[in-house]
């Protein structure tokens, strides 16, 4: 590691700014009893991915939303607004909320970037390519011993060692969206808002995701068979993989889920209908009549 330090561009940053396959070796161990235990978790900077926020809300038994507003904060990622989400910390302090003096209160589900540390993975695409390739950096930060400690593995087994295989996987489809955000650039142009506020709610806040997927506002466009539908409505991880496919054909028109070729005609319908009622209750009730109230009585006595 001292290799690396000396020579980097980067004197500031904890990054080291040399790639590494997984099959390079590095010199790591961190356990109960070392001196800096928890030290990492003081003063934390963690993005969370789907499937991290989807472990937390399923370990802490609340909703997405819930989840959301207690222990995170957006952020955007790019300039188009493409929101992430970062572990909000402690009140008033820069801790992990999760924090306590025995160390990680969630360990089983902590979230993929806790598992990593100190290793940093970083998902590459060019453009016009169509997979990603992925390779790791060091993170070499002073507060931390365990790169003193005697103990040498892989990437690859620390990976295998942090369980972080799992969450990498059910990541997967997420980072390629971000991936391909960012190396399309401006040929797809900037997403509109409602696509941005889509993007949020399907990554992020699953549970309200689902209530959409199941709404007449959606089904009236799209086309789910009844096994998918009963597997999206039961399994919050078979939810989350819907969400990535639906976001790809939002974003960027990879098809794959069927539409319903009189969409447009079925919520005009609905529209009329709605109208029709509107119009029906209008006449039973008749003509309203307006009295003026003046704001600063609170009784709102009449004239
Ligand atoms: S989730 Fe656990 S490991 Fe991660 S910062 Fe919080 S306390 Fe530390
Ligand atoms: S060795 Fe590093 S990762 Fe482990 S507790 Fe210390 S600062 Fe955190």
């Amino acid at each position: 590691m001292s290799e690396f330090i000396e020579h980097s561009p980067f004197p500031d940053s904890p990054v080291m700014p040399k790639l590494m396959p997984g099959e390079a070796t590095i010199q790591f161990s961190c356990h109960k009893g070392i001196s800096c235990f928890n030290a990492c978790c003081k003063n934390i900077d963690i993005s969370l991915t789907p499937y991290d926020i989807l472990r937390l809300k399923k370990r802490l038994n609340i909703t997405s939303g819930d989840f959301l507003v207690k222990y995170t904060f957006p952020y955007e990622m790019d300039n188009d607004g493409m929101a992430g989400v970062k572990f909000k910390p402690v009140e008033g302090g820069s801790a992990c909320q999760f924090m306590t003096a025995e160390g990680c209160g969630v360990y089983e589900d902590r979230p993929t970037a806790c598992r990593y540390y100190p290793v940093a993975l970083l998902s590459m695409r060019k453009q016009n390519e169509f997979t990603e390739r992925e390779a790791y950096a060091m993170v070499q930060e002073d507060h931390c011993k365990g790169h003193f400690e005697p103990r040498t593995i892989t990437i690859n087994d620390y990976r295998k060692e942090q369980g972080v295989e799992e969450y990498d996987d059910l990541a997967a489809g997420w980072r390629q969206l971000i991936l391909k955000k960012k190396s399309a650039g401006p040929t797809i142009g900037k997403p509109s808002q409602r696509s941005l506020q889509l993007f949020f709610v399907a990554c992020y806040d699953l549970d309200r995701f689902r209530e959409f997927v199941v709404s007449p506002t959606f089904n009236d466009v799209y086309i789910l068979d009844e096994a998918l539908k009963q597997q999206i409505a039961n399994d919050d991880v078979a939810l989350m993989q819907f969400a990535f496919r639906l976001l790809r054909q939002v974003l960027f028109g990879e098809v794959s889920i069927d539409t319903k070729a009189d969409a447009v005609d079925i919520r005009l319908a609905r529209k009329k209908e709605r109208e029709e009622k509107l119009d029906e209750i209008a006449a039973k009730v008749g003509p309203i009549e307006f009295t003026r109230v003046d704001p600063n009585d609170k009784y709102n006595i009449k004239d």
